[in-house]
């Protein structure tokens, strides 16, 4: 979910200092740039930066400065161009009577901006978000609510929209698809936000907008519709969520928030991405004949996101028969690789910044090599420097250990080596076809392994006391061992090691004995018998099987996480999952501080 933030007030006070005292309290959303929008006297201003809302603050006066009593504000996410003054919002439609915030993704824009253009409009940023000012201004008959409604209908995408025009004094107007908003109701003024932490200083009665409705907002009368145009009466609910609650959604920790996100995030990372049965990335550099030409693949990156790589190894290799390393970066700087113009280097990073990967990067890119970036931070060095970027879109992420990132890094990788299989011409349209229906059952797959994760709570108690443990696997099955077993120790502080089960019996296992839990991870199905003889080795021996296995593989042990059966290439993303909650609960029943667990830091910008 891309996460940043809306404010918007009407009341009959001044609206600057509590928009901005609103996006303050979004601030924890994450975000890149901000702004806000105050209509006075029948004119829109706004105030727009590059940086922090304290800027924004100090230009004016903690907005003491700005006088108007109905503004919208906007912490942005960047999506769609690089996190700057100019694609910050709020964005103006030309003649200056609309003022629009956005928090989403508008997927038509392309073509929306195109037909504007002819027709005379001026574009001021990179932003999806922009088409909506100039659509509204289009279309605009006098009457905000049939234009609104044109309007929103012609979007296609997610958005939690907050819009202001200079004809409506009094009114705010918001709408969404897909992203979250909400109305806080208060007897002289009313306010929308991304969340009620933006809120509840103000009030803690709230009405909670569903998706396709549009509300219509004076300080003393607030009209809503449905999707269907027809006016409703909503529900006013009072909450009693502290601010730090409400900031994670009701979870206790981000990181569990996160780990609920991942369908979603998912999605997004999808979205747009597959079209008529074949994977698509506008404004790609990499030719049809360039792709042709390579002759390696090294995909090089640090920590989770280098298990992303070994993943999208295991599945470049299989289907584009190119070979294909994976490298850590801190390694690859300081030897010797064998990079040249035929080979390709992928390098992943959640935020674009990691020191190593952007120092491998350089080094590749001096080779001779095309670079092609997987990363969530539009705008971040890794992506400036790159050739080609595929944008992961999970949103800001906050627990320090990454979950939705490395789904997402998953996403971006099964659709990359479908891409190249089908530009080289390694896949059946058969079995493209098949592997991108799987793809897209992701989202779905991933909320139901979420939702039979239920006897994780049960498992991780029993390992809270071990000193030390085992994950096993092999091919993805090994490749979720090594990012399984990071998650543990990131958060629990309890060693463990990943194995390739086959290496176990040339040295490790003699480290087994009598209670030592061992975890199999069996999901991979051709591989199943294998890992039943490695697991019979294990037992011999004393150890304390936990195993993950899905429908059809089904192993001996003493413990069971079961999850869905998928397309094999693709169970990495749903046997992630019951170990992000195991990593969880261990580290939960342990008492420790499972957002931000010692020594680590969420993006690490030094070597
Ligand atoms: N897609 C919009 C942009 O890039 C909105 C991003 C957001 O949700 O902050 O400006």
């Amino acid at each position: 979910m891309i996460m940043c933030g809306i404010v918007g007030f009407t009341g009959n006070k001044k609206s600057a200092p509590i928009l901005l005292e609103g996006l303050s309290k979004l601030e924890y959303r994450g975000y890149d740039s901000a702004g806000i929008a105050v209509l006075n006297d029948g004119t829109i201003k706004t105030q727009k930066t590059a940086g922090r809302i304290k800027s924004l603050m100090d230009n004016t006066n903690g907005g003491e400065t700005i006088n108007g009593s109905v503004g919208i504000g906007h912490t942005r996410w960047a999506t769609h161009g690089a996190p700057t003054t100019e694609n910050a919002h709020p964005h103006l439609s030309g003649n200056k009577k609309f003022a629009v915030v956005h928090n989403g993704i508008i997927e038509n824009y392309s073509l929306l901006k195109e037909n504007l253009i002819n027709d005379g409009f001026e574009f001021l940023s990179e932003t999806d978000t922009e088409v909506i000012p100039h659509l509204l201004e289009k279309y605009y008959d006098g009457d905000i609510k049939t234009t609104v409604i044109r309007v929103t209908n012609m979007l296609k995408g997610s958005y939690a929209l907050g819009i202001i025009c200079a004809d409506y004094p009094h009114m705010i107007i918001a709408a969404k698809k897909f992203s979250p908003l909400i109305i806080g109701v208060s007897s002289d003024c009313n306010i929308i936000a991304s969340d009620a932490t933006a809120i509840v200083n103000t009030t803690k009665d709230i009405i909670y907008l569903e998706d396709g409705e549009i509300a219509f907002i004076q300080p003393d009368n607030i009209e809503i519709i449905d999707e269907n145009q027809k006016k409703i009466q909503k529900e006013i609910t009072t909450i009693s969520w502290n601010v730090a609650a409400a900031e994670k959604d009701g979870f206790e920790h981000f990181m569990m928030k996160e780990i609920f996100e991942q369908p979603k995030s998912v999605a997004n990372a999808l979205n747009g991405r597959i079209k008529n049965k074949k994977v698509v990335f506008e404004n790609f550099k990499l030719s049809k004949e360039e792709l042709q030409r390579i002759n390696m693949i090294k995909i090089v990156a640090c920590g989770s996101a280098y298990h992303a790589g070994m993943v999208g190894k295991y599945i470049l290799e299989d289907m584009t028969r190119i070979p294909c390393e994976v490298d850590l970066a801190s390694e690859f700087r300081y030897r010797n690789p064998i990079v040249n113009d035929k080979t390709l280097t992928i390098v992943i990073s959640q935020s674009g910044e990691t020191a190593d990967t952007l120092a491998a990067l350089k080094k590749a890119k001096s080779s001779g090599s095309h670079i092609l970036a997987i990363v969530n931070v539009v705008g971040s060095s890794i992506a400036k420097l790159s050739d080609d970027v595929i944008y992961t879109y999970a949103g800001p992420e906050i627990a320090v250990a990454t979950t939705k990132g490395y789904s997402t890094q998953l996403a971006a990788l099964y659709l990359f080596s479908a891409w190249c299989a089908q530009n080289l011409g390694t896949i059946s349209a058969n079995d493209l076809e098949y592997f991108l229906n799987s793809v897209k059952s992701l989202p779905q797959k991933i909320k139901e392994t979420i939702d039979c994760c239920g006897n994780i709570k049960k498992i991780s108690k029993i390992c809270i006391d071990s000193s030390s443990l085992f994950f096993m696997g092999r091919n993805l099955d090994y490749a979720v061992a090594l990012e399984a077993s990071l998650k543990l120790k990131e958060i629990s502080y309890i060693h463990s090691e990943a194995y390739a089960a086959g290496e176990l019996k040339h040295g490790t296992i003699s480290l087994i004995e009598k209670g030592k839990i061992v975890i199999a991870l069996s999901c991979y199905s051709d591989l199943s018998e294998k890992m039943s003889g490695n697991i019979k080795e294990v037992v011999a021996r004393g150890a304390n099987i936990i195993s993950c296995t899905n429908e059809k593989s089904p192993v001996i042990s003493n413990q069971y996480i079961t999850i869905p059966d998928i397309d094999s290439r693709l169970i990495a993303s749903l046997e992630i999952i019951p170990f992000q909650l195991f990593a969880y609960y261990v580290a939960y029943y342990k008492g420790l501080d499972i957002d931000k667990p010692r020594n680590l830091a969420k993006s690490v910008t030094v070597e």
